[in-house]
């Protein structure tokens, strides 16, 4: 198949694009590099069937040639990026989504959304299923992101009903791996990046807050399979289930890098989620879907990654 992926030069991006050039398929990548970057790209620009293009989504865009999916990911994603570009991450979410839209419409593509579990802000529901509605708080400084992610998805399925387009949503749970950024704000590189250099690891609040982490090959494993099952247009939630706090994400990680870092507990960003958990019987059901690798494995492979890079 000839596939967009928008967001391709991003952390989760760079990976799917790995994995569906090495699925045989020739992959296109636009991406305006606002947190990507083109050392992410260095394996996939090696194959022959693999072109990136500099483009903004925010204008119209156009793709020489037939397209079969656009896999749209391209989305400022971690509070420091949607923080430090409010408005962009609004347009990114609401026009870059419908030119992809559009994109998908002439080219009579099917569209593939990657959404967040944002959608369901700081839940009243636990753990979270699809048909949950969400909590958010449409004008906090989260609500850029989260309202645009939830503009997203209406506009995505909108487009469904009204054109008839073949789609497919997601909605994507904390993932980590190789390739995040050492300062994007996320617990993982932040924790990894404190400990490599000895540094105090500031936890928010009493972390006793949780997250549910997922390694980045599981959430591919989840994203190829919904291309393959036509007849799901989801949301479907991906993510881990395995449910830890913060302060145990930091002492794991303190432990196996083999760190004396001290923990600094820190002030709480404001609308911080007490508690993130994907119910993934959906995927589970439809998708045979479910995470593999447990966090100690994935934590040691991201550690490892970054150990010659950061320290
Ligand atoms: P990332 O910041 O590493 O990647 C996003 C990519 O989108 C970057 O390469 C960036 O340059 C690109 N981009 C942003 N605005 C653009 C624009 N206007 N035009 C073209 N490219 C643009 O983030 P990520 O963690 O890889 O996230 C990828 C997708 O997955 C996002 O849609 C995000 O919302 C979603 N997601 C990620 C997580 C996670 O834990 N990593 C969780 C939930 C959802």
């Amino acid at each position: 198949m000839r596939i967009l992926v928008t967001g391709g030069a991003g952390f989760v991006g760079s990976h799917l694009c790995e994995r569906l050039l090495s699925d045989g398929h020739e992959v296109l990548c636009y991406d305006n590099l606002i947190t990507g970057t083109p050392e992410n790209l260095v394996t996939a620009e090696k194959h022959p069937d693999f072109s990136f293009v500099q483009q903004d989504l925010t204008r119209e865009i156009s793709v020489d040639g037939s397209l079969d999916w656009v896999m749209h990911l391209a989305s400022p994603a971690s509070p420091i990026d949607y923080l430090e570009h409010p408005i962009h991450t609004l347009k990114v979410g609401a026009l870059g989504t419908l030119h992809c839209l559009g994109l998908a419409k002439a080219k009579e593509a099917s569209f593939f959304l990657s959404s967040t579990s944002e959608v369901y802000g700081d839940p009243l529901v636990h753990p979270q299923t699809e048909d949950y509605w969400g909590n958010v708080n449409p004008i906090g400084p989260r609500g850029v992101y989260d309202e645009a992610k939830r503009y997203a998805e209406a506009m995505t399925f909108a487009y469904q009903r009204v054109h008839g387009i073949d789609v497919r949503v997601v909605r994507i749970f904390n993932t980590y791996g190789e390739r995040m950024r050492r300062n994007d704000g996320r617990a993982v590189p932040t924790f990894i990046g404190q400990a490599l250099k000895g540094e105090p690891m500031t936890v928010h609040g009493d972390g006793k807050q949780t997250r549910s982490l997922c390694y980045v090959s599981d959430l591919i494993e989840g994203f190829v399979r919904m291309v393959a099952t036509p007849d799901v247009n989801g949301p479907v939630n991906l993510g881990n289930p395995h449910e830890v706090t913060v302060l145990e994400i930091a002492e794991t990680v303190r432990e196996l890098v083999g760190s004396d870092s001290d923990i600094a507990f820190v002030a709480r960003p404001m609308d911080d989620p007490q508690q993130r958990c994907p119910d993934i019987s959906k995927a589970q059901s439809v998708l045979g879907w479910s995470p593999d690798v447990d966090i100690r494995e994935g934590l040691s492979r991201t550690i490892e990654w970054c150990r010659g890079r950061w320290s």
